[in-house]
């Protein structure tokens, strides 16, 4: 199976065939995919999978191993073999690239430990271990917009995994385990401001982004707190 949102996460239609089916389970196995599969914080995609022109809804993307998921909504004309037309749903997975660079720039622009993280279409938040209280959600949304604007590209690396284990500080998320594929781990940089694993999907610059809105910083707990954004449509 070939991850074809790894190397291109704007592919938003593709061909390729059913390897698998279950039908208890109502989940399609594709060759080569561009659906992503939920994971490190990003949503699993939706969209269509056509069949002999009969459009199949899928309603979650997920994965087990090096495996990927479709869950579709009826499943009795999917067949082992059978070619499809993937569609992804592309404003709400454009948006999921768009919330995910974001928290990127979150994550660097604050230098605290992250302890957890979730991407939204409406709403995203990444939580810190910020004891101190230090994190200022003016302060934060100003620092974020100025990095928007400066319009850094974003690229991917990919690097031995025992580079994590020379270098265990590349790794800013404390609750995401970087995905490793073949002894390799992906990095995602953003031009000279944020470098960390990530197998997300990202659009192609910060400017992309739009501008950024910290909607509110909340207390979790006694140590934790929550920076929520949203985006402009
Ligand atoms: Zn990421």
């Amino acid at each position: 199976m070939t991850n074809l949102f790894e190397k291109d996460p704007y592919l938003k239609e593709f061909e390729s065939k059913i390897i698998n089916v279950n039908q208890e389970l109502k989940t399609i196995e594709l060759e080569n995919t561009a659906f992503y599969a939920k994971g490190g914080g990003q949503p699993g995609d939706t969209g269509i999978i056509e069949i002999d022109g009969e459009k199949l809804e899928v309603i979650d993307t997920t994965k087990n191993g090096g495996s990927i998921f479709n869950i579709v909504e009826n499943i009795k004309n999917a067949e082992k073999e059978k070619k499809i037309i993937g569609k992804i749903n592309w404003k709400k997975r454009y948006k999921h690239m768009r919330m995910h660079s974001a928290l990127h720039l979150i994550c660097s622009a604050i230098p605290l430990d992250v302890t957890g993280g979730q991407i939204g279409f409406e709403k995203s938040r990444l939580d810190f271990n910020d004891p101190e209280k230090n994190i200022n959600k003016e302060e934060i949304e100003e620092k974020i917009n100025v990095l928007v604007k400066e319009n850094h590209s974003i690229s991917y690396e990919y690097l031995d995994s025992k580079i994590l284990e020379e270098k265990p500080e590349i790794v800013r998320t404390m609750s995401v385990k970087p995905p490793k594929i073949n002894g390799k781990i992906r990095l995602v940089r953003i031009g000279n401001i944020d470098y960390q694993p990530c197998g997300g999907t990202h659009v192609n610059t910060t400017l992309e982004i739009g501008e950024i809105k910290v909607s509110k910083v909340e207390n979790k707990g006694r140590m934790n707190r929550r920076v929520n954004i949203l985006l402009n449509d």
